[in-house]
């Protein structure tokens, strides 16, 4: 390819509206142009980029045995309505309705429509397993689309489909499809954790991420020093800490601590430790006769809502009580609630249940208790793990410590059991002549924010720097004077056929701009090898050979 016939509208300063060194260098770099708030076009060098992306995934899926498909982008609601996720999906799925009014979505992903597919045409055993796959266009309405093509409304993924007469079978793909994922971010060059995750809306029981490790990523992920556990932070687990020492019980007092709300305050107004304050949070409950449940923390910790609201008693998803709700039914304000001589459900996590004269709110405005102890003064409620692990916390499995990075989520593979097969009537009949419902696997890759990822893991303070499997070209020619000396254009051109012959990518920078503005563009799209000005020696050298060692300049 010519530079000169190549569309790549490069930018001298990143638009304000790009916030992470991706989304800034993809529009710098003419890779990408928005059309509206997480919609894009991708331009001729982002394109290639994606397209060599979703290669790599194409041939890796190939080699474990999965077939491709390409399903519709428009999906009939009554599928969704069946799988109960018509209305549980929410705001993010686009709905939309044809000219005879009939409801119809624009596919966030495909469970619905790939059970459809098979309960048409898979009866026995004896068709399984089957693993289905596409690489097609997802539309979600992102409450904050953001980052570019990293969360976008419009995006490409590869999402693969397996469906098994049992559990073992099922088990076994999932853990060739986890071996896969690895190779795949293996040979996209990209520095990744797998990672145990919640399988949150879509179901199921076995989840796991990859998570490309980068600052700007949106999750946190906990993994131990020590050995190979590693979960995101809302699943993330810990040892708690060990039962109370034998610390002696003071005198419980109550302290006024007027205008004290918030535990910063009260530790500090009080000359206590956060560790040695409780926090309660009301939240709803799950059942009318219990409306309202108390959620006992550490002041120095933080509720994770998913572990909550996994919790019987408390209603999914967890919502805090409003203030109103709490002091119409406790009669106490918040900023000074305390577990004592509360008449709701408490429930307490596992480390705030070993702290020993703690300070608590007194559920009176401006009071406090100080020196609480369990068992003593109140009953001991039911323990549960509430809280997000933190940086230092025993690793779950009893080796090391666990650390804290942050990372971008590019897989995601799930063991979905029976959710989908059960909602949608999908049987197949076994040997026994019985009838059992599939056992489902779902595997999505996020095409697109992989671009954006490579870019966060493989750039300098000039531009791109492209992994050689990602790259738009292999290879950028950058003749010096091509436009003023016909042995420079001549040599050049020659160059640039013998390498295209030889089967490499080359851009040739035929423009007649200053060198320092091509070499700006050149860092700028970060192809891996450039060849630049001394052009004639080199070719009097020798003859190119078809071989990447010669590229390497
Ligand atoms: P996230 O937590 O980032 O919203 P998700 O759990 O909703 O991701 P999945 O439903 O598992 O994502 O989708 C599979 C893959 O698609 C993700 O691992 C991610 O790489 C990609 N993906 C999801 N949402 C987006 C988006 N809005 N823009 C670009 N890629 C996305
Ligand atoms: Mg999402």
């Amino acid at each position: 390819m010519r530079c000169s016939q190549l569309y790549f509208p490069t930018l001298k300063q990143p638009p304000s509206e790009a916030k992470v060194i991706s989304h800034q260098l993809m529009l710098r770099a003419g890779m990408i142009r928005a059309l509206a708030s997480g919609i894009y076009t991708w331009l001729p060098l982002g394109l290639r980029v994606l397209r060599k992306t979703e290669a790599i995934v194409r041939e890796e899926m190939n080699r474990m045995g999965a077939q491709e498909i390409l399903m519709p982008n428009l999906q009939p609601a009554e599928l969704w309505q069946e799988s109960q996720r018509w209305a549980a999906y929410g705001p993010e799925l686009l709905r939309l309705e044809d000219r005879h009014h009939r409801p119809f979505c624009l596919g966030p992903t495909h469970e619905e429509i790939v059970t459809q597919l098979l309960r048409q045409d898979v009866q026995s055993y004896k068709q399984l397993p089957i693993v289905l796959y596409q690489i097609q266009t997802k539309f979600r309405d992102e409450i904050r689309p953001r980052f570019g093509v990293m969360r976008a409304r419009e995006f490409l993924m590869k999402d693969a489909y397996s469906f098994h007469r049992d559990k073992a079978s099922l088990v076994e793909t999932y853990h060739h499809m986890h071996a896969t994922y690895q190779r795949i971010f293996t040979r996209l060059g990209l520095n990744f954790r797998a990672v145990l995750a919640d399988t949150g809306n879509i179901g199921g029981s076995a989840s796991q991420e990859f998570q490309v490790l980068a600052q700007v990523g949106e999750d946190t992920i906990f993994y131990s020093d020590k050995s190979d556990y590693a979960a995101n932070a809302e699943l993330a687990e810990y040892l708690s800490a060990p039962p109370a020492s034998s610390e002696a019980q003071h005198s419980l007092e109550k302290c006024a601590t007027p205008g004290q709300k918030t535990i910063e305050a009260v530790s500090t107004y009080l000359a206590v430790s956060p560790m040695q304050c409780l926090k309660l949070l009301v939240v709803v409950g799950s059942d009318p006769k219990k409306p309202l449940v108390g959620l006992i923390l550490r002041g120095d910790h933080t509720l994770n809502p998913i572990k909550a609201e996994k919790i019987a008693g408390i209603a999914h998803p967890l919502r805090l009580a409003e203030e109103s709700e709490v002091v119409q039914q406790l009669g106490a304000p918040i900023g000074y609630l305390g577990p004592l001589g509360l008449s709701i459900p408490l429930i307490v996590d596992r480390d705030a249940a070993v702290v020993t004269n703690f300070v608590c709110g007194a559920n009176e405005v401006d009071q406090h208790f100080k020196n609480v102890n369990w068992q003593r003064d109140l009953p001991l409620p039911e323990q549960a793990d509430l809280r997000y692990a933190v940086v230092g916390d025993p690793s779950p499995d009893g080796q090391g410590h666990l650390h804290m990075e942050r990372g971008i989520e590019v897989g995601h593979i799930f063991q979905l059991g029976t959710k989908y097969s059960v909602a949608m009537n999908t049987l197949i009949r076994l040997e026994n002549g019985r009838s059992a419902p599939l056992e489902m696997g779902c595997y999505g890759i996020g095409i697109s924010r992989i671009v954006a990822a490579a870019i966060e893991q493989h750039h300098d303070e000039r531009g791109i720097v492209w992994p050689e499997t990602l790259a738009p070209f292999q290879l950028a020619l950058v003749p010096i004077g091509y436009h003023r000396s016909t042995l420079v254009q001549q040599a050049a051109e020659a160059l640039y056929q013998q390498l295209t012959e030889a089967g490499f990518e080359v851009l040739l920078d035929d423009r007649k701009e200053s060198p320092g503005c091509l070499f700006a563009d050149m860092d700028l799209i970060g192809i891996p090898h450039r060849l630049q000005a001394e052009l004639i020696p080199f070719l009097k050298q020798q003859r190119i050979q078809a071989s990447p060692a010669h590229l390497t300049l």
